[in-house]
């Protein structure tokens, strides 16, 4: 698997966090992180729907958008590796 920084998957995955798949970019998510903030349901409800299984659907928006949601997880909660082609 050849993968971009930011994150590494194998430290994530180690550190509690899920993984959501998307097409283009991974979603981590770590609730034990987490203080529902909210910022993510805020920034696009179509991908992050508290209640829904999962609860996080990266194709329902670009890669580009799901990173930019991520980036406004002001607890390091969520995390996002783009996919290469
Ligand atoms: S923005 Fe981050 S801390 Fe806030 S609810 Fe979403 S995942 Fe949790």
């Amino acid at each position: 698997m050849n993968q971009k920084q930011p994150n590494d998957e194998k430290s994530l995955l180690e550190n509690g966090y899920r993984k959501y798949h998307g097409k283009g970019i991974n979603i981590y998510y770590n609730r034990e992180i987490c203080e529902h903030v909210g910022n993510c349901v805020r920034g696009n409800a179509q991908v992050f729907e508290v209640g829904r299984k999962p609860w996080i659907i990266p194709d329902n928006a670009s890669a580009e958008e799901d990173a930019r949601v991520v980036n406004t997880c002001p607890t390091g909660a969520l995390k996002f590796i783009f996919k290469e082609e």
